[in-house]
């Protein structure tokens, strides 16, 4: 029994997309207080093995042929980067001429050892969610030694060199990026990363939201201005 777990195949663009989580449990480098996911245990950013990755990756196959799938999403239980058979896991999928979707929190697009399994994908989504150092260190939590500065820059230098479809998905949160300064600072950050395609998002999580969503309105003018510069 593989450890792999899937979400409902969903039709995006006329496509049918299949998600697929990667990691048996949360590994992440980062340990957002409003992670839909619950605190980071395993705060990790270098690759570690897991079992059952044999039976994993031919049930993985399986859900493929069975559900007729047209495009895999890695969309994991945090970084699926740090599962070292991630590579592996990325050639079984192109074998069977599907493209592949990676989503990343972004951090690690910048070390070369990564870059080079994100470059096999077609399409690599990286995300922002706080701008300043302080308000990373305080809502990401990440591994010790991380800085926003080079958060930025290993998504900036990530998307020079790649060839695929770059989505940068940035989340507004109430009191953190929603003022007028931090969204001008945001355009920046956009323009300087130069992605394909920006996705404006917002804290749903019931748990979280009292205190991070942002209401209807001010959420619609925020995306607008954004969107505006794409
Ligand atoms: S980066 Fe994503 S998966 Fe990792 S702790 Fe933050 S919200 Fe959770």
């Amino acid at each position: 029994m593989g450890v792999f777990s899937y979400k409902e195949v969903y039709i995006e663009d006329g496509k049918k997309v299949l998600e697929v989580n990667v990691l048996p449990e949360k590994h992440c480098n980062f340990d957002c207080i409003f992670c839909p996911i619950g605190r980071s245990q395993n705060k990790v950013d270098i690759q570690r093995s897991f079992d059952d990755m044999d039976s994993s990756l031919k049930d993985l196959e399986i859900m493929i042929e069975n559900t007729k799938a047209e495009l895999i999403f890695i969309n994991s239980k945090g970084e699926a980067l740090v599962n070292d058979k991630i590579s592996y896991i990325i050639d079984v999928i192109k074998a069977k001429g599907l493209p592949v979707r990676l989503l990343s929190n972004g951090y690690l697009l910048g070390r070369s050892e990564y870059i080079e399994i994100a470059n096999k994908c077609d399409e690599v989504i990286g995300e922002i969610k706080t701008i300043t150092e302080e308000d990373f260190q305080k809502i990401q939590r990440p591994i010790d030694g991380y800085t926003i500065e080079d958060y930025i820059s290993s998504m900036v230098s990530f998307n020079k060199q790649y060839k695929g479809k770059f989505i940068f998905e940035i989340t507004i949160i109430n009191g953190y990026n929603d003022d007028e300064e931090s969204i001008e600072r945001l355009k920046i950050i956009t323009k300087e990363i130069a992605p394909d395609k920006v996705i404006i998002e917002r804290i749903d999580d019931e748990r979280f939201k009292k205190k991070l969503w942002i209401n209807d309105v001010r959420f619609e003018e925020i995306s607008k201005e954004l969107l505006s510069i794409c």
